[in-house]
């Protein structure tokens, strides 16, 4: 899905997601994260600004060396009284009319463009606009001060509710301004270098994404100053009362990078081990794609849950800190958004690039180290999880600009990442990674689209990959292929096998891997299937048993019913998906109202248990003795070995004979339905789930089955 902020060359935010899939943790506990790059400001400006802010979107602005626009900002803050008092001296470089906002909570005692007074604002929602009319002389001078009250910090808030909210919040415990809240006067769809000058009362420390060029403390005043001089999309601020922990690395090209851990008191044993495996990260991406952009990395505590990565930093909750995976899975893909992301900026308008880039450098690479096992297994989950997507659902790659629900990570994250995965196997690694450092060297800090990326691989492989960049980021949906025959004949010397593939259309052009089962072993083939339906030859020197079709799921395909096992996620994102409710009246029926609406997520399409089964996909919730029982009268296989008789409650998918997929929820009895209220939507990506109360006590997927033919 398009967010809009696609149009604009300030995007707020970018993805968030659970970082808690997978890891066997438990599903009350999500933590989540987001990385943002531009912001957003379409949504607020005047209707007289949203022509300019259109005419952005289908020419986007080269990125300059030197920024046209700088901020000079210094800041004081009081956490406990939750104030803010500054002052920003804008220089523009530029003679075009400019946009100049900030947040309306603040007044402004004082403001000036060069020698004139700033003249009245337009407000519009919660920022207030002015117009600053062209001029030849340049630079400007515009001059800001600016007053106001911050909102109080709320602890309880999640990370969707905290973006969401988009205020600046204050608080002894924690101060976070995000960009998008319009806490410092900017210049519309303009990027901008900076210095911010930070005041705080002793004890609490401070920080912008960028060099921190000094810092001071006295009795009772902390001051630092930092600097951003490359041309960035906006500044977020966050102060706390930090234990602050250094380290110093040489980059790869001799110079020094600062890491420092920004932590709350009660997490500050955790900083040794963060700054090493900052460390690691940053050697990593270095050897493998080019020096690292910029001076520092920053790993800074926050008092809510959120997660959010910036240049030259990540700024993650405490209890997120404390989960032993984040070190080695998070830690390093925020790292990595300092070269793709923070380090070359996608194009949003023709798609954002750099979170499957990241996904496929860091994720999916840390597997691959891991074992190839892992690295099967996370593919799996991926074609799986796009299985689970109702055909329509998913978008092209190009229109995906940053996680906004869970069909847009399934395309945005893993099928890009995928894709890089085909790609790698199509030139090479050595191939591949040169090319990536080309585009590194090329692109650094300038916006660049997936146009630019195809074209560094191209040069560098020397091979025309328009069609192969065509099919998979402009199609939505994924190929279906399947083994339409396969046969053996015996050579003179030797055996002859044939297989006819089959896709559906459009085609596709696919290197197929087509594994050979002999008498002596396995060998693998590729084959190049560009028709709906197609034969190829294979001569082999032993007796061949059995031929399989991509045994290592390394091609983005939709698998079929049979290879992907059904999971819960199907009929909660699935909007044809019908809910039948066995319990028709009391409590208990209200309660599983609840339940599949918790799941669903949307009006309910209620089906009454006593009609006959529709081709839909269904989700059933009843108690044990309801379930059993309608189960036979539909037919239907009977609860599995697996989950029979175990805990309080149980949830299981069925695959039915029309490849049609149910859901179904059985529980002892009213109380044990509704304590799967809250922790059941957490394991959308199981087959089956045991509870204990609200505990899960086992769960799992029906393993999955390759597409493999018996040869006779
Ligand atoms: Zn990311």
């Amino acid at each position: 899905m398009a967010a809009p902020q696609a149009k604009t060359w300030r995007g707020n935010d970018g993805d968030y997601r659970q970082i808690s899939s997978g890891a066997g943790m438990s599903p009350v506990m999500d933590g989540v994260r987001i990385r943002r790059i531009w912001r957003n400001t379409a949504w607020f400006l005047l209707p007289l600004f949203v022509a300019t802010v259109a005419s952005a979107a289908s020419t986007p602005p080269p990125v300059a060396e030197a920024a046209e626009i700088d901020y000079d900002i210094t800041v004081r803050i009081d956490p406990v009284k939750r104030t803010i008092e500054g002052r920003s001296i804008i220089t523009a470089k530029t003679s075009e009319e400019l946009t100049l906002v900030l947040g309306r909570r603040f007044e402004v005692p004082r403001g000036r463009v060069d020698d004139s007074p700033l003249g009245p604002s337009a407000i519009t929602g919660k920022m207030r606009a002015w117009r600053i009319s062209g001029d030849k002389q340049i630079p400007r001078r515009i001059e800001v001060h600016w007053r106001g009250e911050l909102s109080a910090l709320d602890t309880s808030l999640d990370h969707p509710q905290t973006l969401g909210r988009n205020e600046p919040a204050s608080g002894s415990a924690g101060t976070f301004l995000p960009d998008s809240s319009g806490w410092y006067p900017y210049i519309a769809e303009k990027l901008a270098s900076y210095r911010v000058n930070i005041e705080l009362p002793s004890g609490q420390r401070g920080l912008v994404a960028g060099r921190l060029v000094e810092e001071s403390e006295s009795d009772d005043e902390y001051r630092a100053r930092f600097e951003f001089l490359a041309p960035t999309g906006g500044i977020d601020l966050m102060a706390g009362p930090y234990k602050v922990e250094t380290n110093t690395m040489r980059g790869a090209g001799g110079k020094p990078i600062e890491l420092r851990t920004y932590f709350h008191p009660q997490i500050a044993d955790l900083a040794p081990d963060y700054l090493s495996s900052v460390k690691g990260y940053i050697e990593l991406y270095e050897a493998w794609i080019g020096e690292y952009p910029f001076t520092e990395f920053s790993v800074v505590s926050s008092p809510t849950p959120t997660g959010f990565g910036m240049p030259t930093l990540t700024y993650l909750g405490i209890e997120v800190l404390r989960l032993p995976f984040i070190r080695a899975t998070s830690l390093g893909h925020e790292v990595l958004h300092n070269w793709w992301g923070n380090g070359v900026y996608p194009d949003y308008a023709l798609g954002n690039w750099s979170e499957g880039l990241t996904t496929f450098m860091a994720d999916y690479a840390y597997k691959e180290r891991e074992s190839p096992g892992a690295a099967r297994e996370m593919r799996r989950g991926w074609l799986r999880d796009f299985a689970a997507l109702s055909p329509g659902q998913d978008a092209p790659l190009t229109t995906f600009t940053s996680r906004t629900h869970g069909a847009s990570q399934i395309v945005g994250y893993n099928k890009a990442a995928m894709m890089f995965l085909m790609l790698r196997d199509l030139l090479g690694r050595e191939t591949f990674d040169r090319a990536l450092q080309a585009f590194w060297r090329e692109q650094r800090f300038h916006i660049a689209s997936w146009v630019d990326l195809r074209g560094a691989f191209q040069a560098v492989s020397k091979q025309e990959l328009n069609s192969f960049f065509d099919q998979w980021l402009t199609r939505a949906g994924a190929p279906v292929v399947r083994i339409a025959e396969a046969g053996r004949t015996k050579l003179d010397s030797g055996h002859r096998v044939t297989v006819t593939l089959e896709q559906t259309a459009p085609e596709y052009r696919l290197r197929v891997p087509m594994a050979i089962r002999t008498e002596e072993g396995e060998e693998m083939h590729t084959l190049d299937l560009e028709r709906g339906r197609q034969t190829f030859t294979l001569d082999v020197r032993t007796l061949p048993l059995e031929v399989t079709l991509d045994p290592d799921l390394r091609l983005f395909r939709r698998l079929m019913s049979d290879e992907a096992p059904p999971i819960l996620r199907q009929i909660m994102v699935d909007r044809t998906a019908i809910a039948i409710l066995l319990p028709e009246s009391g409590e208990v029926r209200g309660t599983a109202e609840t339940l599949a609406g918790k799941l669903q997520n949307r009006s309910l399409k209620l089906v009454p248990p006593t009609d006959s089964l529709p081709p839909a996909p269904a989700l059933v919730i009843g108690l044990e003795e309801q379930v059993d029982a309608w189960l036979t009268r539909h037919q239907l296989p009977g609860r599995p070995e697996i989950v029979r008789g175990k805990g309080s409650a149980q949830a299981w998918t069925v695959s039915r004979s029309d490849g049609v997929t149910l859901a179904v929820v059985s529980a002892r009895d009213a109380a044990s339905l509704a304590a799967l209220i809250r922790p059941l939507p957490h394991y959308g990506r199981q087959s089956y789930v045991i509870f204990d109360g609200a505990k899960a006590i086992g769960r799992g997927a029906w393993p999955t089955r390759v597409q493999a033919v018996k040869l006779n």
